[in-house]
């Protein structure tokens, strides 16, 4: 029984809970729990309890992806660097998930106060993700949301893995073995994953893996676009620069690990068969508290920026914001060919009486009336994938509004599904 309070329990620090444990600060809130600290009263030892309400969850359907992350945390016990679950309690309104306690906290939100690593430290985390990664795959569980927040810190510094919840157990697959859902953060999501298509959740861990290396080694993500058209482009084309202080080595592994094909890309363990990978993998007792190390490494590394701390802690980059009036733009992927969406694109022009105007190298089509000008891009990113972006490039507020209005629904016909 949860103590007798009139206040909810994690509202109360000091509350006991169930008899067993006493409840601490808040550590954090996510998606679906909100997670605070607390002490075993039989052992003493330091928890992380993760509080989830029982109708939220079910109201909002996420009472599978509950059970999910129970049943894929459960079964990933014995890996040093996966967060270990002790135990699952509820009441009948509350679900307490009971596991280890990250005390170092969320590797990023440390890297954004003190900025990018050296090489051997971003080593040492690769290395941890990337066994833990390979531990789970050969029990046929993939994470498919390795993002910042997911990558705790325990108090000797070494990396945990969290939060299983968006992870899809063998069961979850369709009969092609290929998985459906789409989901993750952009700025560390593998392109199949984005175009929600049928994919190998294991080839987008690794190329969840290699954003991540190329973050710690830089400093910021290597895709980063506030426009989604743009960002498919330059993952396709490989599009994003090392810096300079990236070696040679690490590049390497970095560009097969950010393979916009999943089938040739490097898979998380053959990553760990590279020398690179490999170096001083056995050495543990040398390894630097990671607060005093990277104390000593902010002063001499540039320190993140505004920016690169928005995207690194939540995959969006908000900088469109930030210049002038946000005039109107939509995308979404096309149920039809490219060259059909620049047909159906002319056919609604001409239908609203709107001027049309198409380029003949380039799969755009501008849309003009009054002084309203819409440009219609159509990009086909692999063979079936066609993504496009409407948006507004020119006119006046008001009618802007009234053009945009009656233009963007008559595409709904050959959309698959609109991106945000
Ligand atoms: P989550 O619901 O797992 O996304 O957790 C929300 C936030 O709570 C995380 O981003 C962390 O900052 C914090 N947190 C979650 N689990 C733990 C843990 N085991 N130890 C320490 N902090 C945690």
């Amino acid at each position: 029984m949860v103590s007798r309070s009139r206040k909810s329990p994690e509202k109360q620090s000091g509350t006991v809970l169930l008899g067993k444990y006493e409840l601490g600060r808040r550590l954090g809130v996510g998606s679906f729990a909100k997670v605070h600290v607390a002490r075993s009263i039989s052992t003493g030892e330091l928890v992380a309890m993760k509080i989830i309400d029982k109708k939220k969850t079910i109201d909002s359907g996420m009472e599978p992806r509950i059970i999910r992350e129970i049943e894929a945390m459960r079964r990933l016990q014995n890996h040093p660097n996966v967060l270990k679950i002790h135990e699952v309690m509820a009441t009948k309104s509350k679900i307490y998930l009971v596991v280890e306690y990250a005390a170092g906290g969320e590797l990023f939100e440390k890297l954004v106060r003190y900025g990018r690593l050296n090489e051997s430290a971003a080593r040492r985390y690769f290395q941890q993700l990337a066994s833990a990664l390979s531990f789970c795959h050969r029990d046929g569980i993939v994470h498919r949301d390795v993002k910042p927040q997911n990558l705790l810190l325990d108090k000797e510094g070494n990396l945990k893995v969290s939060d299983f919840g968006l992870s899809a157990l063998p069961e979850h697959r369709s009969c092609n073995g290929l998985l459906h859902t789409a989901c993750g953060t952009p700025a560390y999501t593998a392109p199949e994953v984005i175009a929600q298509r049928g994919y190998d959740g294991a080839k987008a861990d690794a190329w969840s893996c290699g954003v991540f290396l190329f973050v710690l080694l830089a400093g910021y993500v290597p895709f980063d676009d506030a426009n989604i058209v743009a960002m498919y482009r330059k993952i396709r084309k490989r599009e994003y620069r090392f810096p300079s202080w990236i070696s040679k080595q690490a590049r390497s592994i970095i560009f097969k690990l950010l393979d916009p094909n999943p089938e040739t890309r490097m898979s998380v363990d053959d990553v760990i068969e590279t020398a690179w990978f490999q170096k001083s993998l056995e050495v543990r007792s040398d390894v630097v508290e990671l607060d005093r190390f990277l104390e000593k490494e902010a002063k001499t590394n540039n320190v993140v920026t505004a920016f690169d701390l928005i995207s690194l802690s939540s995959g969006l980059d908000l900088s469109g914001l930030l210049v002038g009036r946000m005039r109107k733009e939509k995308r979404f992927t096309a149920k039809v060919s490219a060259d059909g969406v620049v047909e159906k694109a002319e056919m609604i022009g001409e239908k609203l009486g709107f001027r049309v105007e198409k380029k003949d190298e380039a799969k755009v089509v501008g849309l003009g009336k009054g002084r309203t000008a819409v440009v219609v891009e159509v990009l086909e990113l692999a063979e079936g994938l066609v993504v496009a972006e409407v948006k507004v490039a020119d006119g006046e507020e008001e009618e802007e509004e009234t053009h945009w209005s009656e233009l963007i629904v008559e595409f709904e016909e050959i959309v698959l599904s609109w991106h945000n």
